[in-house]
């Protein structure tokens, strides 16, 4: 389920042609009661789980047999192979090949995933059904298939090379790590060289205006620091041990930074938590348990602070109300008003598969 990010669509809820020819309106055909259902209705699991997300998605939405294109090529011409694909339509000027499945399911799914199309559709529906339905949705489907190519490339890019050198994203930052078992360092103990602009140290103590102190956190926290990890490790060290290092010390870092925020957001909720445990889920950023545990993915630590406040304050609210009702998202927005913005950049931003 974890790999079709945000991209289900249920077509029509009847057992009939005619349901088919209701597709844009909300008209239930079904003569049977039914649970009332919402055909049309876009459903973003993101949306629904607040904060899940996929991190290890296959490199590539072509097929095995066709390597990806840019995007300027491939439009306004595009070709999209599922690697297991059983049917083939021409939608306009792109072509699909999806794979199809009979369910049991009462009305025809489309997703899309890092794979392409998938369909699926209840025994009594006939091909020219299903094809009249992705055609009704073809614009959807072009839509979303370009956004998770798009997806697809970024990821791809982000791969991480475990070499000495090796840069990744810390805390909205950049990290490099530096191999070095010359200095006094410990064999694979690890240590944290902030970046230091040469503007700063001295001049902050000395000068006292507050233009030349803007400036100088202006030029702290600017986007890209790039700060430095030595690793008492050998430059010729397996990529393995230059990971596992990586990661314990992200790891540290993670579990030092949720508690501080956890006890920055609870007073201001007024909740207590009284345990945190890190995760590595891959498709989910947090968990709360009404017994005030909470899971946070480590892999947080990669994105900006505003951005792990935001999964903090969210975990914390549900341990006001537990589930995702407009009365949660305001115990958030009163004590993040902006969370909205820092919850997109946490969906938009990928981070480097971690393999
Ligand atoms: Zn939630």
């Amino acid at each position: 389920m974890s790999r079709f990010l945000q991209l289900v669509l249920d077509m029509f809820d009847g057992a009939t042609t005619k349901a088919l020819q209701d597709i844009g309106t909300d008209k239930q055909s079904s003569p049977k009661k039914r649970k009332p259902r919402q055909p049309k209705r876009l459903k973003p699991q993101s949306l629904m789980g607040g904060l899940h997300r996929d991190v290890n998605v296959a490199p590539a939405l072509h097929g095995p047999h066709m390597p990806p294109e840019p995007l300027g090529q491939v439009l306004p011409k595009a070709h999209y192979v599922h690697p297991r694909a059983t049917r083939r339509i021409q939608l306009g000027t792109t072509d699909v090949a999806y794979a199809f499945r009979r369910g049991k399911r009462r009305t025809i799914g489309m997703a899309i995933g890092p794979d392409g199309l998938e369909v699926s559709a209840p025994r009594w529906v006939t091909v020219g059904e299903v094809e009249s339905a992705l055609r009704e949705k073809a614009d959807w489907i072009a839509r979303k298939l370009v956004e998770m190519q798009e997806r697809q490339q970024q990821l791809g890019a982000a791969r991480i090379v475990w070499a000495d050198g090796v840069v990744l994203p810390y805390l909205g930052d950049q990290l490099q790590v530096v191999l070095d078992s010359s200095s006094t360092l410990k064999k694979n103990s690890a240590q944290f060289e902030p970046a230091v602009s040469p503007q700063l140290g001295n001049e902050l103590a000395h000068r006292v205006t507050e233009q030349d102190r803007a400036e100088a956190v202006a030029l702290q926290t600017a986007p890209q620091a790039l700060h430095t990890l030595r690793l008492g490790l050998p430059l010729n060290a397996e990529p393995q041990q230059i990971r596992d290092a990586v990661q314990a010390w992200l790891m540290r870092q993670a579990k030092a930074l949720f508690v501080e925020r956890l006890n920055h957001y609870a007073p201001q909720l007024g909740v207590q938590w009284h345990k945190v445990s890190l995760s590595s889920a891959a498709t989910r950023w947090g968990s709360a348990s009404a017994n005030g545990a909470i899971r946070l993915n480590w892999r947080l630590v990669h994105h900006k602070r505003d951005v792990i406040d935001y999964v903090v304050a969210h975990e914390l609210s549900h341990l006001r109300v537990m589930d995702h009702s407009p009365r949660f998202w305001e115990t958030v927005q009163s004590v993040m008003p902006d969370y909205a913005q820092r919850r997109r950049v946490l969906k938009d931003e990928p981070l480097p598969p971690w393999s």
